[in-house]
């Protein structure tokens, strides 16, 4: 049977670009449908451009460090409309990049959502095309929870085409995407609330982690609502009231409220009920090899909800292309991926928190090395900022099972951490290299 494509991929975001590309690296003829602009979240309306707003908000403590140590910093103001179109300008740029990148691999775009007819056949609009293998990579869309009022809030989509500067800003969730936002608008001089339904943000990451940073950022100015949740949000001339309830129970006031209470695979369009694909909670059910219930039909990134992270997503599909164009049995490993918030300090991490190693291993067989302190910048400003950093070791071999930070650039740090942990360093290793002093980072090779 022969078919118009050997390859065709569904979605040009982050997973689906890198696995066209790799596989025509392989001589197969390769297709991919995007109905929006090339690139994706990450690319569109989240890593790149939020990355860039976060830039943006650490301006003024950077001009008040300034002053600390002897400049002469004059008036100082944000032009909003300037940061947003810069932000946008350099999105379309990207959008450019990779549209060339596609095109020189040869890979044949379609503009368009693909609907299945069956598991080789597709359609985009006009377009009947056939496959010998299909790749959905259609990531997620956010989820907004059920409350009353809820249609007035905007979603991290809208972050970057706000018209202006929120003075009142409201954040529902506390998750990666909450906190971010959260910390970018109060750093930018909006009056933020978050509201978290926990004690603490950032569920999933080590405990010291979320607090040391939660502490970090009402310090800052952040206004955190812990334990609470929104009852109502009612659209008034004076902005939108929302009543909260729990440990405060509160009426407040805002001119925009994000909800960021989490994201869901993209699938209702796909025609997935064609082609026998299996769906559990919502994710499309996948092998360690991304492959579905259809042997030919293939799903990486936030669709099939495994580690939802831009660069998980790119391993995945390069995979998927590996295996099945260049005969390598490649399977993307979920252990041990290290991620990072950027808030501002910035929080990373890399394998397991300490109540996981606790339950993994038991407690008698875990050591916790935590350091906290004022980092040298610190030491002439009047802001203070303490950096935390912490090892989990497993006593038994000696194996550091987890790294954590909160702290100036832990983002960069972390990466570099998590190459030994990935290759499964001891602790004896770590303390063998020489520290780079003064560094915050040195504290990882220096912790008593
Ligand atoms: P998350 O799943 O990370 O967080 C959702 C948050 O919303 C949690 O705090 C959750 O609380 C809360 N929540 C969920 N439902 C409700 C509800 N009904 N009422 C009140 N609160 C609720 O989602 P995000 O949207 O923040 O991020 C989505 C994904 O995007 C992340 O998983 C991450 O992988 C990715 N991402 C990564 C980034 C990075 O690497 N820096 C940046 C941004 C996004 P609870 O904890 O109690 O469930």
């Amino acid at each position: 049977m022969s078919y118009d494509y050997d390859l065709f991929v569904i979605g040009g975001g982050s997973g689906g670009i890198a696995a066209a590309r790799r596989a025509t690296e392989y001589g197969a003829k390769v297709g991919l449908a995007e109905f929006d602009r090339l690139g994706g979240t990450c690319v569109n309306r989240g890593c790149i451009p939020k990355k860039l707003m976060v830039y943006a908000s650490r301006f003024p403590h950077l001009f008040d460090g300034a002053q600390d140590y002897g400049w002469s910093v004059g008036e100082t103001s944000l032009n909003w409309d300037k940061m947003t179109s810069a932000v946008n300008g350099e999105v379309e740029r990207l959008n450019g990049v990779y549209q060339r990148m596609l095109d020189k691999a040869e890979v044949t775009i379609y503009q368009g959502y693909a609907h299945f007819v069956d598991a080789h056949t597709l359609t985009i609009g006009d377009h009947k095309i056939t496959a010998d293998k299909i790749l959905i990579a259609v990531g997620g869309v956010p989820e907004k929870a059920n409350i009353p009022g809820i249609e007035n809030t905007i979603v991290s989509d809208d972050m970057f085409t706000l018209p202006q500067q929120p003075k009142r800003f409201v954040v529902l969730g506390g998750g990666y995407i909450g906190v971010e936002f959260a910390c970018i608008l109060n750093a930018l001089g909006s009056e933020v609330t978050q509201i978290i339904r926990r004690p603490y943000i950032l569920r999933g990451f080590d405990n010291d982690l979320r607090e040391h940073l939660q502490n970090l950022l009402i310090e800052d100015g952040l206004r955190v609502f812990e334990n609470s949740e929104v009852q109502s949000i009612e659209k008034t001339k004076d902005g939108l009231k929302l009543v909260t309830e729990g440990d405060h129970a509160e009426t407040i006031m805002a001119d925009a409220v994000l909800t960021a209470t989490g994201r869901i695979p993209r699938l209702e369009k796909l025609g997935l009920e064609n082609t026998g694909v299996e769906i559990h909670n919502g994710a499309i059910a996948v092998n360690k090899y991304s492959c579905t219930s259809v042997p030919n039909i293939f799903a990486v990134g936030d669709c099939t909800n495994r580690v939802n992270l831009t660069p998980v997503a790119i391993q995945e599909g390069r995979a998927v292309a590996d295996t099945e164009f260049g005969g390598k049995h490649r399977i993307m490993s979920h252990e041990n991926v290290p991620s990072a918030v950027f808030t501002s300090p910035e929080a990373a991490s890399v394998g397991l928190t300490e109540e996981e190693a606790n339950a993994r291993y038991g407690e008698d067989d875990i050591k916790i090395h935590r350091v906290r302190f004022n980092p040298t910048y610190f030491s002439l400003t009047q802001r203070k900022e303490k950096a935390m950093l912490k090892l989990i070791v497993q006593q038994s071999s000696d194996r550091v099972l987890g790294a954590h930070m909160v702290g100036e650039a832990a983002a960069e740090i972390m990466q570099g951490i998590a190459i030994p942990v990935k290759m499964g360093a001891t602790k004896a290793d770590f303390d063998a290299t020489v520290a780079i002093h003064p560094s915050v980072a040195e504290e990882f090779v220096t912790m008593p």
